[in-house]
Formats: structure tokens, sequence, C-alpha cells
């Protein structure tokens, strides 16, 4: 199901009849217990789930996103934290889209992993349909596929704080402990808060408006069991999307 594993001719085969699923990350800070790549190795992770249940083809992640921002990401301050203009974001999507549907593929799932990519994804989208007009595309965020039900369970005692501020914080943490927990450094996760959260953007930010660790909420309250049951149900409702609009 990896587009990279497959020769060209199993590529060839299957690309023409199953959902192409591109997903979309980051190389963003994530506090002190997280590494970079959080949010290409979280929608990877939904990608191959997903394929399995529907026959799906996945491409290789975008591990850059659009610049990360104060309130939602921690901005551009922290070192590590690498980004693409919104410009450079929607001509590579857009090339992508472009070369899958020359070889055929017409139903296209993006799964995005970064708050930030999501109005250049729907621009490349957009720009695509002008020229694609027989193709079908469906971009999702992860975190807005959470069930309502979930969400006093996984908050349990931190409160939602909603789902800009929590980064690198309990759904993240937790996702990751399912996902790759080799990667998550178990003794370094702490809570963490900025002192205000302005309802507003400055640039360039005052300091004040981000915690020094990076981690924007809670993310001691995140476990393996919560990540469990939120790529459990996730999936679930990404396969529903995708059998509904695909
Ligand atoms: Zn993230």
């Amino acid at each position: 199901m990896l587009a990279e594993q497959m020769t060209w001719m199993e590529y060839r085969d299957k690309v023409k009849h199953s959902v192409v699923i591109l997903p979309m990350g980051s190389l963003e800070q994530h506090g002190p217990h997280l590494p970079l790549g959080v949010d290409a190795v979280i929608p990877t992770g939904f990608a191959k789930k997903v394929a399995e249940k529907i026959d799906g083809m996945v491409l290789p992640a975008l591990t850059y996103g659009y610049k990360s921002q104060p309130t939602s990401g921690g901005g551009p301050l922290f070192p590590g934290t690498t980004s693409l203009d919104g410009e450079t974001l929607i001509h590579l999507i857009l090339d992508i889209l472009r070369d899958t549907y020359r070889h055929g593929g017409r139903k296209f799932l993006l799964l995005n992993g970064h708050y930030e990519n999501v109005a250049f994804a729907t621009e490349a989208v957009e720009l695509f349909l002008r020229e694609a007009r027989d193709i079908k595309a469906v971009i999702v965020n992860w975190w807005d596929q959470v069930p309502e039900a979930l969400i006093p369970e996984i908050f349990a005692g931190a409160g939602f704080p909603g789902w800009d501020t929590e980064h690198a914080a309990i759904t993240e943490t937790s996702v990751m402990l399912f996902f790759a927990p080799e990667l998550v450094r178990k003794d370094k996760i702490i809570d963490d808060q900025a002192k205000r959260i302005p309802k507003y953007s400055m640039f360039p930010p005052s300091k004040d408006i981000v915690p020094e660790s990076g981690v924007l909420y809670k993310a001691t309250y995140g476990t393996r069991e919560k990540g469990e049951k939120l790529v459990n149900s996730v999936t679930d409702a990404i396969v529903e999307i995708v059998k509904k609009e695909l």
C-alpha cells in the first residue's frame, strides 16, 4: 500500500482503482518529549490503517508544512522548526496531485496532521480542480474526526482547551504513544501553558504567548490507552468519510 515500496507495475495497476492518500505534516517543535516529525508520523499512521480497510494507496508524507504559528505550534523561534512559504506548499501539493493524476489517480484523500497547512492544501486542490474536473478529493484533519463523545474521557481532569492549543499535549502524546512509542521521551513529558493566548496575531510574536518548553497544554494526561481509543475511533471515522465521499 506504500507507493515508495511498490514497483512501477504494482503502482500502475493500483493507482487507478485506489483512493490515493497523501499524509501532510511538518518539521516542527513538539516539546521536550516528542520529535520534530510528529505531524507527519501521525497522519502516516492513520493513512496506513485507513488504506488497509479501503484498499488504498499511501504516498510518501509531506514532512515539511506551512509556518508554525505561536499559539498553535509554538512559532518559528524553536530550533528545528523548518517551514515552507505558502506558495511553495501549494505548488508542492499541486505537483504531486498533477503527476498522480497523469498516472491514473482520480480519488484523493489529503490527510492532514499540521494545523497550519489547511488553507494551502485547500488552494492546491482548488487549482487542481480547474484542470482535472473528473477528480474527487477530501481534506481531513485527523483531530476533527475525534468523536464528541470521546472528548470528556480524553480530557478528564485537564479540560479541553480547543484544538489549536492542543499542541504537543494530550492527544498528540497519546497517539504517538500508540503509533511510535519508541519516539516518545517518556521521562520528559510535562504540562505547560502560555502566560496569555491572544485572539489575534502579532509579528514578530511576543515571547510571553509561547511557553518556553513548546508544550502548549498538559501532556502528562496523555496515555497509550487514550492513544489506542483515539486511533481506532478516528480511523473508523475517516473510513466512513472515504466510503461516503470518494
Ligand atoms: Zn503537531
